[in-house]
């Protein structure tokens, strides 16, 4: 495990400076919609009780951010800079009304700050998402345009799978198993079932950037797909609409829409044949995730062996770790923990220098 651990650290681009990253997934995104939802699901057999991000994950809430920031406004590095977020958003979220009225004929999708003002606590968060913006708090990146595969969900619909149906019927996403029985998998917005998918992918990413631009006033820079890596093919499209840098697994497997895929090395600072920069996240901070019991531990000694590599630590923490709808506690512990974490950290390293993922493939391409 450690000896994995260092050697994946081995390749790629070098630096002596303490750069911190944190990449956040999932924000803009619905997951389960209500407590209420969560406990009706549960009652009738979808095991959104098994995950915590069924379990936790939310939209995230004016109270999420606003105690988010004030965590991390309660730090300041070396150079004078709070620590801050690069959140992978997505900015749409399917219209269910719309969907509900045309019988699953066709996908429909609203701006996620529509879907912002039927939530209940949710008015402020494009605001906030604004205000982190400026700040340098939280500086939106892009994970598509909405967190499912618009696809693979309206067919599995149409086919009236029952736990599509269920988590459907109660504004909501996820779920793997109903009453013991698998159900279709939709949450991977960029993973086709038929090569002509591929095609449709393309406009999601146009029509996903461009309500990007339009909602914060920028197009995104940096991309990662969610849940499973996108065709490969789709880089030009990326690379089309601005994106400059992209995060890849070290050993990443890209599928080709016709059952078949194709395997790529990637490493941090590797560039594609259009130019686009590779990162690569080598850290990870969940503390909604039971399956470990001491995150601090295990994300400091991460951080530590990127550096004793000079790399910089990427650090992979999702949204679920810092949102409360569904249950406070989930929220309160996420942010008692990052603010450990960021507290071990400035103690350990007072050298340590926090940035966003953009800064750091600006960082990256000026210093070779
Ligand atoms: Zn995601």
């Amino acid at each position: 495990m450690m000896i994995r651990k260092h050697l994946s650290n081995i390749p790629g681009w070098r630096t002596k400076r303490k750069l911190i990253v944190f990449e956040s997934d999932d924000w803009g995104s619905i997951r389960t919609r209500s407590k209420w939802d969560y406990t009706q699901m549960v009652n009738k057999g979808l095991n959104v009780d098994k995950s915590n991000f069924t379990k936790f994950d939310c939209l995230e809430s004016n109270d999420d951010l606003e105690r988010l920031f004030n965590v991390l406004t309660s730090y300041t590095d070396i150079k004078g800079n709070h620590p801050v977020f690069t959140p992978m958003c997505v900015v749409a979220n399917p219209d269910f009304v719309k969907i509900t009225d045309c019988n699953f004929d066709e996908y429909h999708y609203e701006p996620f700050t529509e879907t912002c003002n039927k939530y209940p606590n949710h008015n402020n968060v494009i605001n906030l998402w604004r205000k982190g913006i400026k700040e340098n708090l939280f500086v939106p990146e892009f994970h598509g345009r909405e967190h499912l595969n618009s696809l693979r969900w309206i067919r599995s619909l149409q086919q009236s799978n029952k736990g599509v149906l269920l988590s459907f019927n109660h504004g909501s996403i996820g779920g793997s198993e109903i009453y013991g029985e698998k159900i279709p998998q939709y949450l991977a917005a960029f993973d086709p079932e038929f090569f002509e998918d591929i095609e449709k992918f393309k406009d999601v990413l146009i029509s996903g950037a461009n309500l990007f631009n339009s909602l914060l006033g920028y197009f995104p820079r940096h991309f990662v797909a969610s849940n499973k890596p996108e065709p490969k093919v789709l880089e030009e499209t990326l690379h089309a609409i601005g994106i400059k840098s992209l995060i890849r697994y070290k050993f990443q497997v890209y599928p080709n829409g016709d059952g078949t895929t194709s395997k790529e090395m990637n490493w941090l600072g590797k560039r594609n044949s259009l130019g686009q920069l590779i990162l690569t996240r080598n850290c990870g901070f969940e503390p909604s995730d039971p399956s470990l019991s001491d995150w601090n531990a295990s994300c400091m000694d991460e951080i530590s062996t990127a550096f004793f590599w000079s790399k910089p630590a990427v650090i992979s923490t999702h949204r679920v770790n810092y949102v409360g709808c569904l249950d406070q506690a989930n929220a309160d512990s996420g942010l008692k923990a990052i603010d450990g974490l960021l507290n071990s950290i400035l103690k350990r390293w007072p050298d340590a220098e926090f940035i966003t993922s953009t800064r750091l493939s600006e960082i990256i391409s000026n210093n070779k």
